[in-house]
């Protein structure tokens, strides 16, 4: 159990560099909701440079805040079964992909188990999650740094380019 009570304000991120992409956005989109809960904050569609391994496709990323009775596990489950159903296959690390759903907060739990570790290790190294975070939750407190997503903007060295993409 955590320790806050429902519902839970879990914050999403949507990737994906394969196919037609913002078609499965919106679809996958629609998904979530009907799983997990409603959307209660978006942020635009982004256009990234692929962080990691850099010889791939440009991204589109967007982050999503939704309301949700499921525990994290269950969140992870939802997800993960989105992704399958949009043909996802696990091959190369940050590698490309149709989608990849991933779990940045969960309220302001710290949780780390084999299969999920909240919040998501990487949210302060990728410029292409903290713009995006930026839009809507500027103020959310990382639990585990104690910094907000705008400083943690500030002090953030990726220089990889994150575009705003054309509106939805
Ligand atoms: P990545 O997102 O790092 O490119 P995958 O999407 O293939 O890689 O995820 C690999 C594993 O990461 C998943 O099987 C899942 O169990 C685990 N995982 C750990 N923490 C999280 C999280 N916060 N959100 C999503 N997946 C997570
Ligand atoms: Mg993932």
């Amino acid at each position: 159990m955590t320790p806050f009570p429902p519902p839970h304000q879990v914050v999403l991120s949507l990737g994906g560099n394969v196919g037609q992409v913002l078609d499965t956005f919106a679809r996958s989109k629609e998904m979530l909701v009907n799983t997990i809960g409603p959307i209660i904050q978006s942020s635009r569609l982004y256009f990234t440079e692929p962080w990691g391994e850099p010889d791939q496709p440009h991204f589109f990323n967007q982050v999503i805040l939704i309301e949700t009775g499921l525990s994290p596990l269950q969140v992870l489950q939802a997800c993960q079964q989105i992704e399958t159903d949009f043909d996802r296959k696990r091959s190369v690390r940050w590698g490309p992909r149709t989608l990849d759903i991933d779990i940045l907060f969960y309220d302001h739990l710290v949780l780390e188990t084999e299969e999920l570790t909240i919040p998501h290790p990487r949210i302060h190294e990728r410029n292409f999650i903290l713009v995006p975070l930026m839009e809507i939750i500027p103020d959310w407190v990382h639990p585990v740094y104690d910094l907000s997503i705008e400083e943690l903007y500030v002090q953030c060295e990726d220089f990889n380019e994150v575009m705003i993409a054309e509106e939805e």
